[in-house]
């Protein structure tokens, strides 16, 4: 691989690549990579971080409602948008040092640039000429904008984190993880939020029952939901845009949020010239190993729209570098992978929902404790949260975990080490339950 400029050219610093950047380069490989924006990508500069920082900062607005019934008495108090905001922001500045920093120390040259294959071991990059041994395709996904008249005076997920003011009045379109996730971010901060979605339920794949108990909280909570509605258009107006539906029912709002689901960054790169497939869903092809139809290219995380989580793109990029520069032939395995969507109340979920597990295996057995956290109760909130084991009646294996919440994320990533090892319903109930905490329940349904 002498010949080549570097042995390793990793195409996008989000977190597949910035991981497989690090550990081939740990293995003795020349890498450099491109980035044309900043280097974390979707999760650190605008996704999963700011995004949790926002459900913290907004979840205040709730807490600090129900501390009067703890005693406190909190007079005067008032929420100021561009300090939140501009605090995330600078979070996501100091993380976004810290991952060119960790480039840095790896000895990986950065090239703040587009690349464009120009033959199959060749880069345009800023103008360059740039040749590398090894190709990786990392460029992640954008957020996808339908072909409507108007469309883009809608903003989305990358614009979000950066808004000058707050909106009086939102409407979400799309009823997947983001657009539940900024439901609840915008109505705690006060805002008049309706979430419009082309089918009749939220959260699609997820187990019915955490999905109705969501909806059930959601509208409890005032958050508006038209079902069954496509978007026509959108126009322009004094106050902001009229959002234009199918049946000729519009709605005016501040600002609309697409949240219509992510489509893998495949143009402009010159795979046609690299010879690159893509699948039918316009992702990049690739086998179990992470490899193209080129044999010297490959490609990580949500470009290959496999499952589009960070912590799946992390560990394609590790094993990538190290199945081809470490010489650790290493494979991803995908079975039993937490999710959570952070909305207000957040769910949890890892293996399979009841549907699946019926589906799948035949007899099931399902346990569920539908209960109020002693928390809620004494700020007198009447919000319930649901716990879900689904067991498999023939070897008693726990194949699913699912929940809403407080905190259900938190609780399901350690339930997913019991899954994932395989535990059984019995070995469950033998652990002794840790009192009072809600996490005890999963111990003690029967
Ligand atoms: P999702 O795939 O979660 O949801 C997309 C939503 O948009 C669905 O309700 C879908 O409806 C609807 N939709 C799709 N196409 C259209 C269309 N043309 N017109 C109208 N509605 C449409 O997408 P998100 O954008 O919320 O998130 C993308 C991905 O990013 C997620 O799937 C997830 O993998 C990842 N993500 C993960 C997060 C986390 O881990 N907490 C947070 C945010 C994102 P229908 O159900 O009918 O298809």
């Amino acid at each position: 691989m002498t010949d080549y400029d570097f042995d390793l050219f990793v195409i996008g610093a989000g977190s597949g690549g910035v991981r497989a950047s690090r550990i081939a380069a740990g293995h003795g490989a020349r890498v450099a990579v491109a980035e044309e924006f900043r280097v974390g990508g979707t999760c650190v500069i605008r996704g999963c971080v700011p995004k949790k920082l926002l459900v913290y900062g907004a979840h205040f607005a709730e807490d600090l409602v129900d501390a009067r019934r703890f005693g406190w008495r909190l007079e005067g108090k008032s929420f100021d948008w561009p300090t939140l905001r501009d605090n995330v922001l600078a979070e996501v500045d100091r993380l976004n040092g810290i991952y060119e920093n960790t480039l840095d120390s790896h000895k990986v040259t950065i090239f703040h640039d587009r690349a464009v294959f120009i033959d199959p071991h060749t880069l345009d990059v800023g103008g360059k000429r740039i040749t590398a041994g090894r190709i990786l395709i990392a460029t992640g996904a954008r957020p996808t904008v339908p072909a409507l008249p108007g469309a883009d005076l809608g903003i989305t997920s990358n614009e979000v984190f950066h808004l000058e003011t707050l909106p009086k009045k939102v409407v979400i379109a799309g009823g997947g993880y983001i657009a539940n996730e900024f439901a609840g971010i915008f109505h705690e901060l006060g805002v008049s939020v309706t979430l419009v979605n082309r089918g009749d339920q939220i959260l699609r794949g997820w187990d019915t029952a955490l999905r109705d108990r969501l909806l059930t909280i959601s509208m409890t909570k005032g958050i508006n939901f038209k079902f069954n509605h496509s978007l026509k258009s959108i126009e322009k107006i004094e106050t902001g845009v009229r959002v234009n539906f199918d049946d000729d029912e519009a709605i005016e709002a501040d600002l609309l949020l697409w949240a219509v689901g992510r489509r893998p960054n495949v143009e402009g790169l010159g795979l046609d010239v690299a010879g690159v497939e893509l699948d039918e869903r316009g992702a990049i092809r690739v086998d179990a190993d992470s490899g193209t139809n080129v044999p010297h290219i490959h490609a990580v995380g949500d470009v290959t729209d496999r499952i589009q989580l960070t912590p799946i793109a992390i560990r394609e990029g590790h094993a990538y570098a190290d199945t081809v520069f470490g010489n650790k032939p290493t494979r991803v395995d995908y079975d039993c992978v937490p999710s959570a969507v952070f909305s207000n109340p957040p769910l949890g979920s890892v293996g399979l929902s009841e549907g699946q597990a019926r589906n799948t295996l035949g007899p099931v057995r399902v346990y569920t404790s539908d209960f109020r956290p002693m928390r809620n109760v004494l700020a007198g909130r009447n919000e319930r949260a649901l716990y879900k084991l689904v067991v498999d009646e023939a070897t008693g294996k726990v194949v699913g975990a699912h929940m809403i919440g407080p905190d259900a994320p938190e609780v399901l990533q350690a339930v997913a080490i019991a899954i994932k090892a395989g535990l059984t319903k019995a070995q469950f109930d033998e652990t002794v339950a840790l009192h009072p905490t809600m996490a005890e329940e999963l111990v003690l349904m029967r």
